[in-house]
């Protein structure tokens, strides 16, 4: 593994109701043109963003903030299950894209990286989480071009191993339920409203990469209660 020293001062002490330690760890694509430019934003204290490894295109791993310490990825606005503040509980990993490609190179430093972590930190697979997941209204990182079977076939995050055929689709308060016991953040309003239809396309961009419309069919519901006994 090939990790560059690369520091930010864009970090402050994680919320100690979180445990002092993370548990979690959150995947994003930086959405900019250049790692070059991606590590000049994530250091830049007017910025107040920051991660705490940064993944280029080639593979070279930047690290920018100490593990122990908060760094800013996850917004001011984020949620799992009964959790807020994910930056507290998580390490924050950006991956150089622009949400198109994803490099080989890059996916394998990523595998290599996560798994060092884990050898500091336990940290469950279903705590391996898209951006996407813990702020669907506001983020769509990392697209659905990021390949979470590749990760899955490594034994890291959890993916549907089987899907169970329904008979119908269930309504749509069912359907907010599911997503709520999973940890997406959601309003059990029993409507198809903004908020349910954001959620939908989340999960859809983790666990159902080749439909993300919103639109709950078969397929994704099958794989939203598979997704439910895992969690
Ligand atoms: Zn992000």
């Amino acid at each position: 593994m090939n990790i560059v020293s690369y520091p930010s001062p864009n970090f402050n002490e994680r919320l100690p109701e979180a445990g002092g330690k993370p548990d979690m760890i959150i995947l994003h694509h930086t959405n900019m043109a250049s790692a070059e430019l991606a590590l000049e934003r994530l250091t830049d204290p007017a910025s107040e963003v920051s991660c705490h490894y940064l993944i280029h295109k080639d593979g070279t791993i930047y690290h920018l903030v100490q593990e122990k310490e908060r760094a800013w990825h996850a917004g001011r606005v984020s949620h799992w299950k009964n959790r807020e503040k994910i930056n507290s509980y998580s390490i924050g990993i950006e991956i150089d894209s622009l949400g198109d490609i994803f490099t080989k190179p890059q996916m394998e430093s990523l595998v290599a990286l996560i798994q060092d972590i884990r050898t500091r930190y336990e940290i469950p697979n279903t705590h391996i989480l898209g951006h996407s997941d813990i702020a669907p209204d506001r983020k769509d990182d990392p697209s659905e071009h990021f390949d979470w079977e590749y990760l899955g076939e490594k034994g890291i995050g959890c993916m549907p191993d089987h899907v169970p055929l329904l008979d119908q689709i269930p309504p749509t308060l069912e359907i907010q339920k599911i997503l709520q016991t999973i940890g997406y953040a959601i309003q059990l309003t029993g409507l198809l409203d903004d908020q349910t239809i954001n959620v939908i396309k989340a999960f859809q961009r983790h666990f159902r990469r080749t439909k993300v419309d919103g639109v709950v069919d078969l397929e994704t519901a099958g794989r939203m209660v598979r997704i439910k006994e895992l969690f």
